[in-house]
């Protein structure tokens, strides 16, 4: 019998995935790289490089253990070609085979490289995503507006998770409104487990030091989970502390405490060392077993079979050319601030401070300060998309795309977003202390002081009054623009004009 490679990427270090399933241990070789051309195509954060081979290095030692036989290329290799598709090329020649077994990629980039290659390409669905892309097809199809909440009750109906037969459990499918609490004093929760680097991730970390030491991102110390077991103990450590409080305090940001309430998996169920189902499942257990209130559970549950099976979906339906999107034709550059260039904006000081020791914001630093910022600022999405794209140890572009270009930045025309999200420095005020030790003045809505966010969101509504003045949602918005004293707007646009064409020219904001 002919052997077969079976390709296994960096994001795909789950036993069961699906290429595994379709292979024979006996016949077929696991094809495993740490190629330049991905860890290179965006100037991926150090820790993430790091957190991906080492987690790599480990899975394929796995596979060995479990009877497979692994072809694996470490980025030092003196023969490894720079790419996925000419190392498989390269096994392909040393093993006589003529077929590569895939599971689909996330990224359409890879995609189209591998469906050019000269080698017969089998590539199956990952079913570690619960809904196929048949099924939200059958779901999105004749919907003129694709809306998460009703996606999500699908999801809640096929995995049963939180249901009470046809009913969902406690009567509301969404709890949404128990959870926007303000900032607390204190957390109590002491955050995510850290693990000291054994001799195997060290090793990743010399050689990444070597070569992206570079890259914007502080290497070490690093601390993430690299296998299975350890992303496990993660969960669990977080589900004793951290599950309880997560829905009350999803939205609140403390300058000094990074994580929060938050859960810290995503990097390890994008990379497939938990899976989602059963990340949900253990959620659902302990609000069974009185362990957690039910609006933090049904909370979490929906960000996993809602929000992250949806934007997979949309990922997917819209195709290739998604990342281009631009509707609002958006096109300052990204300022230097977003790559640690000192800023005045404390907010956003913070958001990329941690984002560059940790490789990590919650949702809401990326949603309502570096996004919202992008968005009024008006800079241009396909360089906010790289940025999140190489700055997140969980960036993959199915993911990232849809809640960048989509959700974050409007530039899919509201595929995504019924509305922008956008803001004035009010909510981050509300939501945070960021704002007691800025520069700028949160209440101060003109002059020099001003709060950014306070100027640039009239400019941003303005600038676009055409497209949003008649969304049923943004009506009011435009309602106490027009009741606004007129010599008081004109100052506002003037005072944002003046602050934009600082941060073009590239002066400290
Ligand atoms: C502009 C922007 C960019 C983002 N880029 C990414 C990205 O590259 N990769 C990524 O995994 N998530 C991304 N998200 C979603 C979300 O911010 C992260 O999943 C979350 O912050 C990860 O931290 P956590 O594990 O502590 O999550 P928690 O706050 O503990 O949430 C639990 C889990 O829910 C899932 N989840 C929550 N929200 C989303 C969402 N909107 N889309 C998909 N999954 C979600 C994640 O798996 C997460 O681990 C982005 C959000 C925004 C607004
Ligand atoms: S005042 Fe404005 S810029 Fe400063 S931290 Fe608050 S929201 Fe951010």
């Amino acid at each position: 019998m002919v052997t077969r490679l079976v390709l296994v990427l960096g994001d795909q270090l789950s036993e069961g995935l699906s290429a595994l399933r379709a292979a024979d241990k006996d016949r077929d070789i696991v094809v495993m790289a740490e190629v330049a051309e991905e860890a290179g195509y965006v100037p991926h954060h150090p820790k993430k490089i790091a957190f991906l081979f080492a987690a790599m290095r480990k899975f394929a030692q796995r596979l060995q253990d479990a009877g497979w036989r692994v072809a694996y290329t470490r980025l030092d290799d003196t023969d490894n070609s720079g790419a996925i598709c000419g190392e498989l090329l390269r096994r392909a020649a040393e093993h006589d085979a003529t077929g590569v077994i895939a599971t689909q990629p996330g990224e359409w980039r890879l995609i189209g490289a591998l469906s050019e290659m000269p080698l017969k390409l089998h590539i199956i669905r990952d079913d570690r995503f619960i809904a196929s892309a048949d099924a939200f097809e059958a779901w999105a199809k004749d919907k003129k507006q694709l809306r998460m909440e009703y996606f999500y009750r699908e999801m809640r109906r096929k995995t049963g998770l939180l249901m009470e037969g046809e009913q969902p459990a406690g009567g509301k499918w969404n709890y949404d409104h128990d959870n926007r609490k303000p900032a607390p004093d204190d957390v109590k929760f002491e955050g995510p487990l850290m693990f000291e680097p054994d001799n195997a991730v060290e090793e990743v970390l010399d050689l990444v030091a070597a070569r992206f030491g570079g890259n914007f991102g502080a290497l070490r110390p690093f601390w993430f989970a690299t296998d299975r077991d350890q992303a496990l103990a993660q969960l669990d450590h977080w589900i004793k502390g951290g599950l309880t409080e997560f829905g009350d305090y999803q939205d609140a940001m403390l300058a000094d405490r990074p994580f929060m309430y938050h859960s810290l998996i995503s990097l390890y169920i994008n990379a497939g060392l938990l899976d989602p189902l059963e990340v949900c499942q253990k959620v659902e257990a302990a609000w069974q077993a009185g362990k957690a209130p039910l609006n933090a559970a049904e909370g979490f549950i929906r960000q996993i079979i809602g929000w992250r099976e949806y934007v997979r979906g949309i990922w997917y339906r819209e195709g290739p050319d998604y990342t281009r999107r631009n509707i609002l034709n958006h096109s300052n550059d990204l300022p230097s601030m977003y790559w640690g260039a000192p800023t005045d904006m404390r907010c956003i000081s913070q958001t990329v401070a941690q984002t560059r020791d940790q490789a990590y914001a919650h949702h809401i630093q990326r949603l309502m300060v570096t996004g919202n910022f992008a968005l009024l600022a008006g800079i241009d999405p396909w360089q906010v998309h790289e940025w999140y794209l190489a700055v997140y140890a969980d960036a993959y572009e199915w993911v990232e795309a849809p809640n960048v270009i989509g959700m974050s930045l409007f530039a899919d025309g509201g595929i995504i977003a019924s509305k922008p999200y956008v803001s004035s420095g009010n909510y981050i005020d509300r939501m945070s202390d960021y704002c007691g030790g800025c520069a700028y003045k949160v209440k101060d809505k003109t002059g020099p002081k001003a709060c950014p966010f306070n100027l640039l969101y009239w400019h941003f509504l303005i600038r676009h009054r055409d497209r949003f003045s008649s969304n049923p949602r943004m009506g009011q918005m435009y309602a106490t623009w027009d009741r606004m004293d007129v010599e008081r707007r004109k100052t506002v646009l003037r005072d944002a004009d003046t602050f934009l064409a600082k941060m073009q020219a590239g002066d400290r904001i």
